[in-house]
């Protein structure tokens, strides 16, 4: 989700400009509603070729 185009109730200016406290305050909470921004891509890889592990070792115990 991008806020890009989400105006402002305080300043009527676009949030993402960041102008007045609110639009600050609304940049961080919606930023830290997306866990993954934070993530770089290799941590994202290394976390999913763990998940494909493990999935692949369940599999083999159970078959
Ligand atoms: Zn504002």
């Amino acid at each position: 989700m991008t806020y890009d185009r989400l105006v402002c109730a305080n300043c009527a200016a676009p949030v993402s400009e960041g102008r007045c406290p609110v639009c600050r305050a609304n940049r961080e909470r919606l930023q830290q509603e997306n866990p993954f921004a934070g993530l770089n891509p290799m941590t994202l890889i290394a976390l999913l070729a763990i998940l494909i592990a493990a999935v692949a070792l369940l599999a083999h115990q159970t078959a």
